[in-house]
């Protein structure tokens, strides 16, 4: 099996996104004190070309849009960030997810959707706070933004990837020596943006079901340096014991590191059993590089007593 020199890196999935809502900066700043060793921004574009840190393409499941802009929906009933301008975006009050169509949450026993009122960010507003956060405390968390659709919004008239590339250049994430990766899932993004990035920094690409099923990973590791795999594509936890599949072997063979996703105390893959048998399979035994976990804490605490 292979081995990694250091633990596990604690990547904070979208903030510590178990407790505030996803990509509020309070939830990054509660996963930058919880100790998470990055935040994640997911990075989509507002209709003028701004870069917001936020999951959906949408706004609806977020945000309290459909009461605010009532009839600017597409015909599909959702209400994109593209077809929404920058001023319109912060006048948004961003919210806990909810099923749009029931307004129950996501996660029940998560942060209270109506409790409080938070605010997209921009990419560049995040990247500031985060350094602020940084400078503060003296500990460097780095930063993991996922470049969302690009060929979506290609389609819309948005090149995403520059306007992302210029906010990390302008906060310096594109110097030497920065704690940053990039990911993303489209792969052709991915192999046609690596020519013109600097060479140490690091791309991850993620894999969604239909990438597994296709998988070279000798290919990928031209390109970039790790892969991002559901955590059910490591293990199969139906089995008694639960048993590696195999992947993450392999990755290490083609000389690819592994950032698994999502590890949720409150939705663990079905057949993990718990949270400590869920980490002893990922980081005991399979010993991935990295975790994207929406509870920073657990799995820092966990891993602060691995046995070595
Ligand atoms: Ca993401």
């Amino acid at each position: 099996m292979p081995q990694r020199a250091a633990p596990s890196i604690v990547i904070a999935h979208r903030g510590a996104s178990a407790y505030l809502p996803e990509h509020s900066l309070a939830g990054k700043a509660m996963a930058h004190a919880q100790g998470a060793d990055y935040l994640e921004q997911d990075v989509v574009a507002t209709g003028d070309g701004v870069p917001i840190v936020f999951h959906d393409l949408y706004l609806d499941a977020l945000t309290d849009v459909a009461s605010r802009f009532p009839g600017r929906a597409r015909a599909d009933g959702h209400y994109y960030c593209v077809d929404f301008e920058l001023e319109e975006i912060r006048s948004l009050g961003l919210h806990e997810r909810i099923d749009p169509a029931s307004g129950r949450p996501r996660f029940p026993g998560r942060f209270p959707p109506e409790a409080a009122r938070f605010r997209i960010p921009t990419l560049a507003e995040e990247l500031a706070f985060i350094r602020g956060l940084n400078h503060s405390t003296g500990r460097e968390a780095g930063i993991y933004p996922e470049l969302k659709a690009p060929a979506w919004h290609r389609q819309q008239g948005i090149e995403l990837a520059p306007l992302v590339l210029a906010e990390l250049d302008a906060a310096g994430y594109l110097a030497p020596g920065q704690k940053v990766f990039l990911q993303c899932f489209d792969a052709d993004e991915l192999r046609r943006l690596r020519p013109a990035l600097p060479a140490g920094l690091p791309l991850i690409q993620l894999l969604d079901r239909q990438a597994l099923r296709s998988l070279d990973l000798q290919a990928i590791a031209a390109y970039a340096q790790g892969i991002g795999p559901p955590l059910t594509a490591l293990a199969d936890f139906g089995a008694r014991p639960p048993r590696a599949t195999g992947l993450r072997a392999a990755a290490a063979a083609a000389g690819l590191a592994v950032h698994a996703w999502t590890v949720r105390c409150d939705a663990l893959p079905e057949g993990a059993g718990n949270l400590d048998a869920l980490l002893r399979m990922l980081c005991g035994r399979l010993r991935v590089e990295g975790l994207f976990t929406d509870f920073p804490d657990r799995v820092r605490d966990w891993l602060a007593q691995e046995p070595g």
